[in-house]
């Protein structure tokens, strides 16, 4: 039995592989329980797989996995999970940006009867424009929109206990949102401080443009949490808004006509001499009967997702009987 599982991403990290492996060694075996190393070599096209072989060699509890083309740090994440066999599941980086010795203080929290502990570069060694600064912006905007607050999502080290992540599904670039995610289907999410080094060997693997990437999954996070279960909700009430102003306008310019048919008086007058009234009206309609289809097909959508897996619509924590002795 193993109780925690290290799963590290890897994707052209030749140069930090040795130190990487030698600094594990370190911190890990005066760890007071069982541990296992998953390395997910994330298709690296230099010397990494080579490297790695070398280091499962030279050092026990190695797992390596790897993947046939670059998937992107998410997938690597997302197949560590799946092949961990230990209670808890930590993830850090590879290029030692994470101090491995942070880990006993994860672990720590996490008994405090969490489901996930989050590490907080509070001293974050990274540049402040392109890192730093869009960092905090993103960690305030995710705070707020998915209400569950932390100073750091984008820090890899985490702990998770393994049971949570199996009802936690990881599409796109979703690995920084899952403590939203755990806490959304009923864990409990903790944050502790954690160290953080400039990155000593290689470069990073993203730009600027992941901010933009990483609001746009959060309008995607923010939908499933909130809408997931009755997307009619919310393609409704935006259909609404079109569609009620122009049914509106509508009726104004039909009670126009029947005023001028019926007692010859020209109500109204205005908005029916005008076409951009008919166009408004017309168009508003339009859209707002566009998002209620949208509604309607979404809902026919995640009844079939549901029921063609027999997917449950809740999650269970434990299910005691009498008389099985709890
Ligand atoms: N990574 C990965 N697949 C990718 C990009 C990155 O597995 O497509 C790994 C990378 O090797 C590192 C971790 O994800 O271990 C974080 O990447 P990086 O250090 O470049 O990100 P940063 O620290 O700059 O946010
Ligand atoms: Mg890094």
């Amino acid at each position: 039995m193993v109780a925690v599982s290290i799963v590290v991403p890897v994707y052209n990290e030749e140069e930090c592989i040795e130190p990487l492996c030698s600094r594990l060694h370190e911190s890990l075996s005066g760890l007071d329980r069982s541990y296992e190393i998953i390395l997910v070599d994330d298709g690296s096209t230099d010397g990494t797989w080579d490297l790695l072989k070398t280091c499962a060699e030279k050092y026990p509890h190695y797992r390596l996995i790897r993947f046939r083309r670059n998937f992107g740090q998410t997938a690597a994440m997302s197949a560590g999970f799946h092949h961990a066999r230990g209670d808890i599941v930590v993830t850090l980086d590879a290029d030692l940006q994470n101090d491995p010795d942070d880990i006993p203080k994860l672990l720590e929290k996490l008994n405090e009867n969490y489901d996930v502990v989050s590490g907080w570069r509070r001293d974050r060694k990274d540049p402040f424009i392109n890192r730093r600064l869009p960092s905090i912006i993103a960690n305030g905007l995710i705070s707020w929109i998915t209400g569950v607050k932390l100073h750091d999502y984008g820090c890899t080290l985490k702990a998770y206990r393994r049971d949570i992540l199996q009802d936690v599904h990881l599409y796109g670039e979703m690995h920084r949102f899952i403590p939203a995610l755990v806490s959304w289907v009923g864990g409990r999410v903790g944050e502790v401080e954690v160290r953080h080094q400039a990155r000593q060997f290689g470069q990073s693997k993203y730009g600027i443009s992941r901010t933009f990437r990483v609001i746009l999954d959060l309008i995607t996070v923010k939908f499933l949490l909130r809408y997931s279960m009755g997307p009619m909700q919310m393609f409704g009430k935006i259909g609404s808004v079109f569609a009620v102003p122009g049914l509106i306008i509508f009726a104004v310019m039909l009670s126009g006509h029947f005023s001028f048919l019926l007692f010859g008086t020209v109500f109204a007058s205005e908005l029916v001499k005008r076409p951009i009234w008919v166009m408004s009206a017309v168009m508003l309609v339009f859209l707002g009967m566009q998002f209620i289809s949208m509604g309607l097909l979404a809902e026919i959508q995640i009844r079939t997702y549901h029921e063609a897996q027999s997917k449950r619509t809740y999650v269970v924590r434990e299910i005691l009987e009498s008389g099985s002795g709890f």
